[in-house]
């Protein structure tokens, strides 16, 4: 019996709902106001769409997302053009680029540099032609120095200041912590090259370190400068030793010095033309 009485309820539901529906298919005006806005707002839709670019032209704002877009996608790719820079490479092959032997190097250390000096009173009473190189925020003279005087021609002076800039500044670009090169060995007194002989009598004593023109950089240890207290993270020599390969090798190739690479002494063996 119940069974029977939810049919017939649910049969006079789907009657009404269908009866109402076509009243309304035949005659719209039949709805409500509220019913005839909301239907009339919903096809004017696209006219809403259309006004909106009119408003932001009035307001000089619809340029304003093309402006947005366009720094950002630009920035992106200028600092990934600037990773891509930056990244640390170094040079295919040590020997291969810094092949400047003593032949090449001392014909500009003929032509730059000063006459043989004596010992190190002597170089301190020579100042027009020489001048001290002490270490500096960008480089180090190793104090272990015990066979050369830290003097320079002030070309040569110049060319390690140098050196020592662009390697600190590459440093920096390629997000690499603060360290300075070592100078190893610079001037050559008369006295140092005669000390030399005597423990190896092999040595030249037509050195280019007796100019004044030339200079050498350790690759294999450098001056890791961190305030006391501060973390520092570590790198590797060999990272260090591809960012100054970089360096020497655009100075070289600008003309501004020879380069040797001295396997057995651990160097760059640098004089300035
Ligand atoms: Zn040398």
């Amino acid at each position: 019996m119940r069974r029977l009485k939810k049919k017939i309820y649910l049969g006079l539901c789907a009657t009404t709902f269908i009866a109402l529906a076509a009243v309304r298919h035949t005659f719209p005006a039949v709805m409500g106001e509220e019913a005839k806005d909301t239907l009339v707002v919903k096809e004017e839709a696209p006219e809403v769409k259309e006004e909106t670019p009119v408003a932001k032209e009035e307001t000089k704002e619809p340029e304003k997302p093309i402006e947005t877009v366009k720094p950002v996608a630009e920035t992106a790719n200028r600092v990934r053009r600037a990773e891509k820079k930056h990244r640390i490479r170094g040079v295919h092959d040590f020997n291969a680029c810094f092949p400047d032997v003593q032949d090449v190097q001392i014909v500009s250390a003929r032509k730059w540099g000063v006459r043989p000096v004596r010992d190190r009173e002597q170089a301190e009473q020579r100042k027009q032609e020489l001048v001290f190189v002490g270490s500096n925020p960008y480089f180090v003279i190793d104090k272990g120095m015990s066979h050369s005087i830290p003097y320079l021609v002030p070309r040569a002076a110049d060319l390690l200041e140098r050196i020592g800039r662009n390697f600190v500044d590459s440093l920096y670009v390629k997000d690499v912590p603060f360290h300075r090169i070592i100078v190893t060995s610079v001037l050559r007194t008369e006295a140092d090259v005669e000390r030399l002989k005597r423990t190896n009598p092999n040595v030249s004593t037509e050195s280019c370190h007796r100019f004044g023109t030339t200079f050498d950089i350790a690759y294999n240890r450098y001056n890791t400068v961190c305030p006391p207290g501060e973390f520092r993270r570590e790198v590797r020599n060999d990272s260090l030793k591809y960012v100054l390969s970089e360096v020497l090798r655009d100075l070289r190739a600008d003309g501004r010095c020879h380069v040797k690479y001295e396997v057995k002494q651990g160097c760059f063996h640098i004089t300035t033309r």
